[in-house]
């Protein structure tokens, strides 16, 4: 794309465009939600299927004009569900809160209760927090970690679901380093009668390279984002699976009906187009390759950080992300983000599992390697980046901190953005 309309058009969006551009390039993009879309997928997003107002499904639509939109849909959706090997995927979620917001709507009626892993652990914002839809008309409970290991807390999760049986359970992580065990979390939604729905945001790619147990055997509904590490336009799938079939014979739809017209109204069907390209590219051998190296590369900067001397939340990952736990460092999790920031690193501050501190200000910093893989960095990258972190954080200096600004903007010349 060479935005020549917009340059002579306007000029201000082009500028700060330009100057995204190269902020991007220059920095390493290390938050583990975030990755770098690749062309092909922004292309197929940049196009005319935006002006198109299909509300409904395909060829049940209440708009003329639709047939090749309906193909472009069609074409996702048999992507969708042969990639992630369910019966039934709906691709008009705008993003993953709606498509949570969806199986909320499925299966909920307001005020019945949901059960969530607490925010402070991984949860997200749409598992039941207070200041969310979810907290505001659902009756939320929520589960934790063991203080010891770290490890979701499996035994707590089962008394409560056993006292309050909550009719949905989320299984689902954004800032937990470790393998989520499916079939424990089935069990326990068996113990309460209730929908198991695992929300696979953050590690979608993963599943789909096989670094990450596939959710498909045990939970009844799974909704994903499309830009985390399944690397397309930001967007939100929402899946039934046989499991879920078994449990609700009107479950998909429930499903569709929950997304339009219960809680949307006009899919984006541009997105969709965007999003249908990502799931091809992500059914290609060159994705999992890339899915086996995000993993190589976290255990790699985790293992790096951990010789160092830093703490990690459960000692390291299995995953593509890391929690750093900076309370023995003497610095917060806020100052530590802005620190990095200066010195072209950019990374999250995060809670850590009982965190004295509050969310604004917490303990710790989350990392993933996500989008710096994207980039083509490997493992010797990676302990590089561990030496970086490592010396902005000891020495705090602005000699030190400017000093590996210069370093990570050398490493990213070497290691352009697709
Ligand atoms: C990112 C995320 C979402 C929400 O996605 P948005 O696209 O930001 O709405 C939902 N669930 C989990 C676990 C996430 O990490």
């Amino acid at each position: 794309m060479n935005y020549k309309n917009l340059k002579k058009k306007d000029r201000e969006v082009y500028n700060i465009l330009f100057k995204e551009r190269k902020r991007r390039e220059d920095t390493l993009e290390m938050i583990p939600s975030e990755n770098h879309t690749s062309p092909a997928a922004l292309e197929g997003l940049a196009t005319i299927f935006n002006d198109k107002y299909s509300e409904g499904y395909p060829k049940k639509r209440y708009y003329g004009g639709n047939e090749f939109i309906d193909m472009v849909e069609i074409l996702c959706q048999e992507r969708a569900r042969k990639l992630f090997n369910v019966p039934h995927a709906n691709v008009q979620p705008y993003s993953g809160s709606p498509a949570n917001h969806a199986a909320y709507f499925a299966v909920l009626k307001p005020g019945e209760k949901a059960l969530g892993m607490d925010l402070s652990v991984g949860g997200h914002l749409t598992h039941g927090t207070s200041v969310n839809f979810s907290g505001r008309y659902y009756k939320a409970l929520s589960y934790g970690v063991d203080k010891k290991t770290g490890r979701v807390d499996f035994k707590e999760m089962e008394k409560i679901a056993k006292k309050e049986k909550p009719k949905l359970i989320w299984a689902s992580t954004s800032a937990y380093p470790r393998v989520l065990e499916w079939k424990k979390f089935r069990k326990v939604a068996d113990l309460a009668g209730a929908y198991l729905v695992a929300d696979i945001a953050h590690i979608a790619g993963l599943i789909i390279s096989g670094d990450h147990p596939s959710p498909v055997p045990y939970a009844h509904l799974i909704t994903t984002t499309t830009h985390k590490t399944l690397r397309g336009p930001r967007g939100g799938i929402i899946m039934v699976t046989k499991e879920g079939l078994k449990k609700d014979k009107n479950l998909i739809e429930k499903v569709d009906r929950a997304v339009f017209p219960g809680t949307q109204a006009g899919p984006h069907e541009h997105q969709i187009a965007g999003v249908a390209v990502c799931l091809k590219e992500a059914s290609g051998k060159n994705f999992q390759k890339y899915g086996h190296q995000i993993i190589k590369n976290s255990k790699t900067l985790a293992n790096s950080l951990v010789k160092k001397g830093f703490r990690l939340v459960t000692g390291g990952t299995d995953n593509h992300l890391m929690v750093v736990d900076l309370r023995d460092k003497g610095i917060s999790g806020k100052d530590a983000q802005e620190l990095l920031d200066k010195a072209g690193i950019t990374v999250n501050k995060n809670t850590v599992p009982f965190d004295p501190n509050p969310p604004f200000s917490p303990s710790g910093i989350r990392l993933g390697t996500p989008a710096v893989t994207t980039r083509k960095m490997k493992e010797k990258e990676m302990e590089r980046i561990a030496d970086f972190i490592t010396q902005v954080i000891k020495k705090r200096d602005k000699k030190t901190v400017s000093e590996i600004r210069g370093k990570v903007k050398n490493l990213c010349r070497r290691f352009p953005i697709p």
